[in-house]
């Protein structure tokens, strides 16, 4: 037996998981997803995360055919069927079985699945060491195509960078937007820190809502680091003393190299380490923010 699947309203073994091939979640990427990790038994900032999807899909004129509570319910009895109490969920609304054609109104129900399952992103050492990346040449999606606020199944602008990253033997790119400002990493978002403040880019420079980043952005209040929200160039992310990276499946990852050149002592700094640290304390329940 492998993991149990809630699969269209019921739970099925993963061998019995399948999805049709003319769901125009497969052929377009037409669909929204979330990726939330279970810390202690406990689903991490579950509300925030339903919050984005329905939005998310409602900025596609989806409609998940199950009201937040019902998906809810769902979610929490997949995690319990498959035992996980560290671990790692992606619920994924397609738009549905329709027609060979891009028309999203053929697709008559959307399909739901919620997978609870583990991850591990990155190795342990690279948490330690602080990891390397590079600037992806590949564009950010332009706010008037697809927002990059809505968490959609396609990822093909991300995929992009992440390939340039991977071809440059570094595990992230960090990606750029229309007008040149740093919008986020592949899978993450950007923060730096320079002279004891904390920076990150607003959300409007091309960026995900990082469910990640907004706790971050409180507990960095709760103890007292300045925090400012505004563009960040490429040169900013040169001379910054710290750079970190936030992501559900990445969690707080320092950046220690950009193209070539050292941040900070070329090791993870003490802003970094000290918010690593509230996070965590913050997810296994040691704390409130
Ligand atoms: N940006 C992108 C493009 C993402 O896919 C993600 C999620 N992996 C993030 C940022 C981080 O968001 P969150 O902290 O909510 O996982």
């Amino acid at each position: 037996m492998g993991l149990l699947i809630w699969l269209d309203g019921k739970l099925v073994d993963e061998s019995q998981a399948m999805v049709s091939v003319f769901d125009h979640g497969l052929l377009y990427g037409d669909g929204v997803f979330e990726g939330i990790r279970v810390y202690g038994g406990k689903i991490f900032e579950f509300q925030a995360h339903l919050k984005r999807l329905y939005e998310s899909a409602s900025v596609i004129r989806l409609v998940i055919p199950m009201t937040m509570e019902e998906l809810a319910a769902a979610t929490q009895e997949t995690v319990k069927a498959n035992n996980i109490a560290d671990g790692y969920i992606r619920l994924i609304i397609t738009r549905g079985k329709g027609n060979l054609g891009l028309n999203p109104f053929t697709c008559s129900r959307a399909g739901v699945i919620i997978i609870a399952s583990t991850i591990q992103l990155y190795p342990p050492e690279l948490y330690e060491r602080g990891m390397k990346v590079i600037s992806a040449v590949t564009v950010r999606n332009h706010p008037l195509a697809i927002p990059p606020q809505v968490k959609s199944l396609n990822y093909l602008n991300n995929i992009i960078a992440k390939m340039e990253a991977l071809d440059n033997n570094v595990p992230e790119a960090i990606m750029y937007n229309h007008e040149g400002y740093v919008a986020e990493a592949t899978g993450d978002n950007v923060f730096i820190v320079r002279d004891g403040i904390l920076y990150s880019p607003p959300v409007q420079a091309g960026s995900l809502e990082g469910v990640t980043r907004s706790v971050v952005i409180r507990l960095a209040k709760k103890l007292e680091i300045p925090f400012v929200e505004k563009n960040l160039t490429r040169f900013d992310l040169y001379v910054a003393d710290e750079f970190f990276l936030t992501g559900t499946a990445a969690e707080v990852i320092a950046v220690v190299e950009i193209d070539g050149r050292t941040i900070g002592s070329g090791k993870p700094g003490p802003i970094t380490g000290r918010l690593r640290e509230a996070f965590f304390d913050y997810a296994n329940g040691n704390s409130t923010c």
